[in-house]
């Protein structure tokens, strides 16, 4: 007799009695394989303890670990998407975002805080790639813009932190205006001279890299990032030559001089209390109006 062989039929196990594995009680690197215990994971904000590979993770989970105490306050989170071409690919767009606001509990692929980093007053818009591939469309843009005004407002520096695939295919040229709305009003919050730190995280493209992701006072990225503007395959197949090892990765982004400098997650908060601090000390008075001057 087979070892394997039910000999008894009609065994079944209630589906309350059944015991499972809780979910997510392990975590294994995509990288290099080392499985870790999902506390560790965490504790580790995400990174790999082996290879330093560092996971993606979502807006919420920079604020937790960047504002002080976890204490933040949202900025307009019920923004919610319009649908102005009454677009439909496989599904008509409003249902597309309903079903990712359902999936995602997420309103729109970004989110906006004010709070405290190490006891500095800090505005923080941070991107979620989950919400249609942190793709940038008008609530992205508005959000974003509405940041910075409340920045400029409230003399506070400005962090923005994205993963993104670019534009929105959904709102065409609607996504793309936003490009020019984000660079306008970091133009704007750069004029009353307070700073703008840009940190591109895994992965960071298209339209979000060619407008406010490369406009920080600093740009920094998180150590093998995706970095660019198309993707490799188009450049490739544009160019019709081979791409040179690690092309687009942040370190070679930042060889190549585009990036300040890369910073490891769990070394984030303190490198930007540094640099916030620095900044506060070497702070320019801001432009008098040049009339009151000349009249004075
Ligand atoms: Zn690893």
């Amino acid at each position: 007799m087979s070892w394997f062989k039910r000999v008894e039929k009609g065994i079944v196990t209630p589906t309350e009695q059944k015991k499972e594995t809780p979910d997510g009680l392990w975590y294994k690197c995509p990288e290099c394989k080392t499985v870790a215990t999902m506390a560790e994971h965490k504790r580790l904000l995400s990174t790999c303890a082996k290879c330093n590979h560092h996971d993606r993770i979502d807006a919420a989970d920079y604020f937790d670990f960047l504002f002080d105490n976890q204490a933040y306050t949202e900025l307009d989170a019920d923004m919610h998407s319009a649908d102005p071409l009454h677009f439909v690919d496989t599904k008509e767009y409003p249902k597309r975002v309903a079903a990712t606001e359902k999936a995602t509990g997420l309103k729109d692929a970004v989110r906006s805080a004010h709070g405290q980093l190490n006891g500095l007053g800090l505005v923080v818009a941070a991107m979620d790639f989950k919400f249609i591939g942190g793709s940038m469309g008008s609530v992205v843009g508005e959000k974003i813009a509405r940041a910075i005004d409340y920045a400029r407002q409230n003399r506070l520096p400005f962090l923005m932190i994205s993963r993104s695939g670019g534009a929105r295919m959904m709102e065409a040229g609607y996504s793309l205006m936003q490009m020019a709305k984000t660079s306008a009003k970091l133009a704007l919050l750069s004029e009353a001279g307070i700073p703008y730190i840009s940190l591109l995280t895994d992965p960071t493209t298209g339209g979000v890299t060619a407008s406010f992701a490369m406009l920080g006072d600093f740009n920094i990225a998180e150590p093998g990032a995706l970095i660019g503007f198309a993707g490799p395959r188009v450049i490739k197949e544009t160019i019709g030559k081979d791409l040179p090892k690690g092309f687009q990765s942040a370190e070679f982004v930042q060889e190549h001089g585009f990036l300040d400098f890369i910073v490891d997650r769990k070394e984030l908060k303190q490198k930007l209390t540094n640099l916030l601090t620095m900044l506060q000390k070497t702070e320019v008075p801001v432009k008098k109006d040049t009339k009151a001057s000349t009249t004075a």
